[in-house]
Protein backbone atom coordinates (compact mmCIF):
# COMPACT_ATOMS: atom_id res chain seq x y z
CA UNK A 1 0.00 0.00 0.00
CA UNK A 2 2.51 2.75 -0.78
CA UNK A 3 0.29 4.95 -2.68
CA UNK A 4 -1.93 6.44 0.22
CA UNK A 5 1.63 6.56 2.53
CA UNK A 6 2.96 8.40 0.12
CA UNK A 7 -0.23 10.80 0.21
CA UNK A 8 0.39 11.39 3.46
CA UNK A 9 3.47 12.04 3.76
CA UNK A 10 2.62 14.71 1.13
CA UNK A 11 -0.15 16.13 3.12
CA UNK A 12 2.13 16.27 6.33
CA UNK A 13 4.31 18.50 4.17
CA UNK A 14 2.17 20.70 3.55
CA UNK A 15 1.04 20.93 6.47
CA UNK A 16 4.67 21.39 7.84
CA UNK A 17 4.90 24.11 5.27
CA UNK A 18 1.65 26.04 6.05
CA UNK A 19 2.63 25.94 9.72
CA UNK A 20 6.15 28.05 8.96
CA UNK A 21 4.14 30.11 6.58
CA UNK A 22 1.73 31.19 9.36
CA UNK A 23 4.56 30.95 12.19
CA UNK A 24 6.12 33.48 10.16
CA UNK A 25 3.50 36.14 9.85
CA UNK A 26 3.22 37.41 13.68
CA UNK A 27 7.35 37.31 14.10
CA UNK A 28 7.65 39.77 11.49
CA UNK A 29 4.78 41.65 12.60
CA UNK A 30 6.33 41.54 16.25
CA UNK A 31 9.76 43.05 14.44
CA UNK A 32 7.82 45.53 12.79
CA UNK A 33 6.08 47.03 16.15
CA UNK A 34 9.28 46.54 17.96
CA UNK A 35 9.57 50.47 16.55
CA UNK A 36 7.58 53.10 18.43
CA UNK A 37 4.11 52.99 16.82
CA UNK A 38 3.26 56.76 16.26
CA UNK A 39 -0.40 57.89 14.45
CA UNK A 40 -1.16 60.87 13.34
CA UNK A 41 -4.38 61.83 12.43
CA UNK A 42 -4.50 63.60 9.08
CA UNK A 43 -2.36 63.58 6.27
CA UNK A 44 -0.57 66.64 6.57
CA UNK A 45 0.53 65.91 10.55
CA UNK A 46 1.66 62.46 9.22
CA UNK A 47 4.29 64.11 6.91
CA UNK A 48 5.46 66.24 9.49
CA UNK A 49 5.85 63.76 11.66
CA UNK A 50 7.45 61.40 9.41
CA UNK A 51 9.72 63.63 8.31
CA UNK A 52 11.13 63.97 12.29
CA UNK A 53 10.84 59.92 12.78
CA UNK A 54 12.46 59.05 9.81
CA UNK A 55 13.04 54.75 10.07
CA UNK A 56 12.98 55.14 14.05
CA UNK A 57 9.52 54.82 14.21
CA UNK A 58 6.37 53.28 12.53
CA UNK A 59 4.47 56.55 11.01
CA UNK A 60 0.72 55.97 10.87
CA UNK A 61 -1.70 58.49 9.16
CA UNK A 62 -5.51 57.97 9.92
CA UNK A 63 -7.07 60.58 7.43
CA UNK A 64 -5.32 59.82 4.28
CA UNK A 65 -4.35 62.39 1.35
CA UNK A 66 -7.63 64.20 -0.07
CA UNK A 67 -9.73 63.61 2.60
CA UNK A 68 -11.12 65.67 4.88
CA UNK A 69 -10.63 65.23 8.65
CA UNK A 70 -13.50 67.47 9.78
CA UNK A 71 -16.15 64.65 8.55
CA UNK A 72 -14.19 61.95 8.27
CA UNK A 73 -15.82 58.64 9.13
CA UNK A 74 -13.70 56.79 11.31
CA UNK A 75 -13.88 52.75 10.82
CA UNK A 76 -13.14 49.61 13.28
CA UNK A 77 -9.68 49.58 11.70
CA UNK A 78 -8.89 52.62 12.68
CA UNK A 79 -9.24 51.88 16.07
CA UNK A 80 -7.45 48.45 15.51
CA UNK A 81 -4.66 50.86 14.18
CA UNK A 82 -4.59 52.95 17.69
CA UNK A 83 -4.55 50.34 19.68
CA UNK A 84 -1.00 49.72 18.42
CA UNK A 85 0.23 53.10 19.05
CA UNK A 86 2.53 54.53 21.47
CA UNK A 87 1.59 57.94 20.48
CA UNK A 88 -0.95 59.87 18.56
CA UNK A 89 -0.17 63.24 17.31
CA UNK A 90 -3.17 65.38 16.84
CA UNK A 91 -4.74 68.98 16.10
CA UNK A 92 -7.04 69.31 18.96
CA UNK A 93 -9.55 72.12 18.72
CA UNK A 94 -11.79 70.08 17.36
CA UNK A 95 -10.76 69.69 14.05
CA UNK A 96 -10.83 65.92 14.51
CA UNK A 97 -14.51 65.46 16.06
CA UNK A 98 -14.19 61.69 15.99
CA UNK A 99 -10.88 61.20 17.91
CA UNK A 100 -12.41 60.95 21.06
CA UNK A 101 -14.57 57.91 20.28
CA UNK A 102 -11.95 56.48 18.08
CA UNK A 103 -9.28 56.80 21.19
CA UNK A 104 -12.21 54.91 23.44
CA UNK A 105 -12.86 52.21 21.27
CA UNK A 106 -8.85 51.46 21.09
CA UNK A 107 -8.67 51.31 25.06
CA UNK A 108 -6.92 54.69 25.34
CA UNK A 109 -3.24 53.32 25.76
CA UNK A 110 -1.44 56.02 23.54
CA UNK A 111 -0.22 59.25 24.60
CA UNK A 112 -2.05 61.93 23.00
CA UNK A 113 0.30 65.03 21.65
CA UNK A 114 -2.34 67.53 21.00
CA UNK A 115 -0.08 70.39 18.31
CA UNK A 116 -1.98 73.38 18.81
CA UNK A 117 -0.90 73.56 22.55
CA UNK A 118 1.08 76.43 22.99
CA UNK A 119 0.60 77.77 19.57
CA UNK A 120 -0.25 81.10 19.07
CA UNK A 121 -4.27 81.11 18.21
CA UNK A 122 -6.53 82.50 16.40
CA UNK A 123 -10.01 83.28 16.60
CA UNK A 124 -12.46 81.24 14.40
CA UNK A 125 -13.53 83.53 12.35
CA UNK A 126 -16.82 84.54 11.67
CA UNK A 127 -16.54 87.02 8.47
CA UNK A 128 -17.91 84.00 6.43
CA UNK A 129 -21.24 84.30 4.52
CA UNK A 130 -22.67 81.37 6.48
CA UNK A 131 -22.16 82.64 9.84
CA UNK A 132 -23.17 86.00 10.99
CA UNK A 133 -21.09 88.11 12.59
CA UNK A 134 -21.05 86.87 16.45
CA UNK A 135 -18.80 87.31 19.76
CA UNK A 136 -20.67 84.49 21.58
CA UNK A 137 -17.98 81.99 21.42
CA UNK A 138 -14.57 81.71 21.55
CA UNK A 139 -13.63 79.23 19.65
CA UNK A 140 -9.93 78.82 17.73
CA UNK A 141 -9.30 78.44 14.29
CA UNK A 142 -7.76 74.81 14.10
CA UNK A 143 -5.67 75.05 10.24
CA UNK A 144 -2.33 76.67 11.62
CA UNK A 145 -0.29 74.31 9.16
CA UNK A 146 -1.08 77.03 6.48
CA UNK A 147 2.02 79.22 8.57
CA UNK A 148 5.02 77.40 7.97
CA UNK A 149 6.17 79.27 11.23
CA UNK A 150 3.61 76.86 12.65
CA UNK A 151 4.64 73.77 10.96
CA UNK A 152 8.34 75.01 12.33
CA UNK A 153 6.65 75.03 15.94
CA UNK A 154 5.08 71.34 15.62
CA UNK A 155 8.17 70.04 14.63
CA UNK A 156 9.84 71.09 17.54
CA UNK A 157 6.91 69.71 19.67
CA UNK A 158 7.16 66.45 17.07
CA UNK A 159 10.46 66.12 18.46
CA UNK A 160 10.96 66.36 21.64
CA UNK A 161 7.11 63.54 22.28
CA UNK A 162 9.15 61.01 20.11
CA UNK A 163 12.86 61.58 22.14
CA UNK A 164 10.60 61.21 25.52
CA UNK A 165 8.80 58.26 24.22
CA UNK A 166 11.53 56.80 22.90
CA UNK A 167 14.73 58.43 24.02
CA UNK A 168 17.12 55.60 22.80
CA UNK A 169 16.44 57.05 19.33
CA UNK A 170 17.15 60.95 20.64
CA UNK A 171 20.13 61.99 18.39
CA UNK A 172 18.15 60.78 15.54
CA UNK A 173 14.87 62.10 15.91
CA UNK A 174 17.20 65.38 16.66
CA UNK A 175 19.04 65.29 13.58
CA UNK A 176 15.96 64.37 11.57
CA UNK A 177 14.09 67.69 13.74
CA UNK A 178 16.75 70.00 12.83
CA UNK A 179 17.06 69.14 8.84
CA UNK A 180 13.77 69.52 8.60
CA UNK A 181 13.25 73.22 10.51
CA UNK A 182 15.82 74.17 8.03
CA UNK A 183 13.74 72.92 4.72
CA UNK A 184 10.91 74.75 6.67
CA UNK A 185 12.89 78.26 7.43
CA UNK A 186 13.45 77.92 4.02
CA UNK A 187 10.18 77.24 2.64
CA UNK A 188 8.46 80.50 5.18
CA UNK A 189 11.70 82.93 3.66
CA UNK A 190 10.20 81.28 -0.23
CA UNK A 191 6.70 82.24 0.62
CA UNK A 192 7.42 85.48 1.74
CA UNK A 193 9.47 86.09 -1.33
CA UNK A 194 6.91 84.95 -3.61
CA UNK A 195 4.19 86.75 -1.82
CA UNK A 196 5.76 90.41 -2.21
CA UNK A 197 5.28 89.41 -6.24
CA UNK A 198 1.72 89.58 -5.70
CA UNK A 199 0.40 93.86 -5.58
CA UNK A 200 -0.67 94.13 -1.81
CA UNK A 201 -4.07 95.35 -2.54
CA UNK A 202 -4.29 91.93 -4.82
CA UNK A 203 -3.91 89.87 -1.54
CA UNK A 204 -7.49 89.11 -1.20
CA UNK A 205 -8.75 85.41 -0.70
CA UNK A 206 -12.03 83.78 -1.38
CA UNK A 207 -12.03 79.91 -0.48
CA UNK A 208 -14.90 77.52 -0.13
CA UNK A 209 -14.15 76.98 3.92
CA UNK A 210 -12.48 79.14 6.31
CA UNK A 211 -8.96 77.35 6.72
CA UNK A 212 -6.55 79.72 4.89
CA UNK A 213 -6.35 82.54 8.25
CA UNK A 214 -3.31 81.65 9.71
CA UNK A 215 -2.09 81.87 6.05
CA UNK A 216 -3.71 85.48 5.84
CA UNK A 217 -1.69 86.28 8.55
CA UNK A 218 1.12 85.29 7.98
CA UNK A 219 1.77 86.40 4.62
CA UNK A 220 -0.56 89.42 4.37
CA UNK A 221 -3.52 88.25 2.30
CA UNK A 222 -6.99 89.05 3.58
CA UNK A 223 -9.64 86.97 3.64
CA UNK A 224 -12.68 88.61 1.81
CA UNK A 225 -14.65 86.09 2.46
CA UNK A 226 -15.81 81.96 2.44
CA UNK A 227 -18.72 79.94 1.78
CA UNK A 228 -18.92 78.05 4.99
CA UNK A 229 -17.51 78.54 8.08
CA UNK A 230 -14.23 77.13 10.24
CA UNK A 231 -15.67 73.43 9.77
CA UNK A 232 -16.53 72.36 6.61
CA UNK A 233 -19.62 69.89 8.33
CA UNK A 234 -22.40 72.61 8.44
CA UNK A 235 -25.10 72.80 5.61
CA UNK A 236 -24.62 74.70 3.07
CA UNK A 237 -24.78 78.42 3.29
CA UNK A 238 -28.17 80.13 2.60
CA UNK A 239 -29.43 81.38 -1.20
CA UNK A 240 -28.94 85.19 0.97
CA UNK A 241 -25.55 83.97 2.41
CA UNK A 242 -24.47 83.73 -1.67
CA UNK A 243 -25.41 86.59 -2.90
CA UNK A 244 -23.87 88.76 -0.23
CA UNK A 245 -20.42 86.97 -0.67
CA UNK A 246 -20.92 87.50 -4.65
CA UNK A 247 -21.62 91.27 -3.96
CA UNK A 248 -18.07 91.15 -2.06
CA UNK A 249 -16.72 89.56 -4.76
CA UNK A 250 -17.70 91.75 -7.39
CA UNK A 251 -17.31 94.71 -4.71
CA UNK A 252 -13.61 93.55 -4.24
CA UNK A 253 -12.77 93.06 -7.66
CA UNK A 254 -10.74 90.01 -6.96
CA UNK A 255 -9.94 88.26 -10.18
CA UNK A 256 -10.41 84.79 -9.24
CA UNK A 257 -11.52 82.29 -6.24
CA UNK A 258 -10.48 79.13 -5.08
CA UNK A 259 -11.39 75.47 -4.82
CA UNK A 260 -10.21 73.46 -2.32
CA UNK A 261 -8.71 69.54 -2.50
CA UNK A 262 -11.20 68.41 0.08
CA UNK A 263 -14.38 70.00 -1.18
CA UNK A 264 -16.38 68.99 -3.83
CA UNK A 265 -15.81 72.42 -6.64
CA UNK A 266 -19.88 72.52 -7.21
CA UNK A 267 -20.34 75.59 -4.92
CA UNK A 268 -17.34 77.82 -5.71
CA UNK A 269 -18.01 76.97 -9.17
CA UNK A 270 -21.68 78.46 -9.13
CA UNK A 271 -20.43 81.65 -6.96
CA UNK A 272 -17.33 81.83 -9.47
CA UNK A 273 -20.32 81.95 -12.00
CA UNK A 274 -22.74 84.32 -10.05
CA UNK A 275 -20.01 87.04 -9.63
CA UNK A 276 -18.38 86.63 -12.77
CA UNK A 277 -14.81 85.61 -11.88
CA UNK A 278 -12.31 82.62 -12.44
CA UNK A 279 -12.18 79.55 -10.28
CA UNK A 280 -8.44 78.81 -10.08
CA UNK A 281 -6.87 75.68 -10.05
CA UNK A 282 -7.72 73.52 -6.29
CA UNK A 283 -5.71 74.60 -3.52
CA UNK A 284 -4.59 72.13 -0.84
CA UNK A 285 -5.97 73.04 2.17
CA UNK A 286 -6.76 70.48 5.00
CA UNK A 287 -4.88 67.44 3.37
CA UNK A 288 -1.93 66.72 1.03
CA UNK A 289 -2.38 65.83 -2.66
CA UNK A 290 -2.06 62.17 -3.78
CA UNK A 291 1.33 60.32 -4.45
CA UNK A 292 2.73 61.72 -7.26
CA UNK A 293 1.32 65.31 -7.20
CA UNK A 294 2.76 68.37 -6.38
CA UNK A 295 1.21 68.21 -3.05
CA UNK A 296 2.12 64.88 -1.87
CA UNK A 297 4.60 66.69 1.05
CA UNK A 298 3.75 69.20 3.06
CA UNK A 299 6.55 71.32 1.39
CA UNK A 300 5.01 70.79 -1.93
CA UNK A 301 1.67 71.41 -0.76
CA UNK A 302 2.67 75.22 0.22
CA UNK A 303 4.65 75.75 -2.82
CA UNK A 304 1.90 74.71 -5.03
CA UNK A 305 -0.40 76.63 -3.29
CA UNK A 306 1.81 79.79 -3.26
CA UNK A 307 2.26 79.60 -6.75
CA UNK A 308 -2.05 78.88 -7.60
CA UNK A 309 -2.44 81.70 -5.61
CA UNK A 310 -0.03 84.67 -6.94
CA UNK A 311 -0.20 83.49 -10.18
CA UNK A 312 -4.65 83.41 -10.01
CA UNK A 313 -4.81 86.87 -8.24
CA UNK A 314 -2.00 88.60 -10.32
CA UNK A 315 -3.92 88.44 -13.65
ZN1 LIG B 1 -10.87 72.84 7.64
Amino acid sequence: MPTPFRHQLTRRGVLATSAVVLLGVPHQIARATDKPVVVATFSVLGDLVAAVAGDAADVRTIVGAGVDTHTFAATPADAIALADANLVFAIGLDFEPWLDDLLQGSGESATVVTLTDGLPLRAADHTDAADAPSDDHGASDPHVWHDVQNAIRMTEAIRDALVAADPANAATYEANADAAIANLEELDAWVLERVATLPEDRRKLVTAHDTFGYFADRYGFEILGTALGTTTEQAEPSAADIVALVDEIRAAGVPAIFVENVQNPALMESIASEAGVAIAPPLYSDALGAPGSPGEHYDGMMRSNVDTIVTALGQ
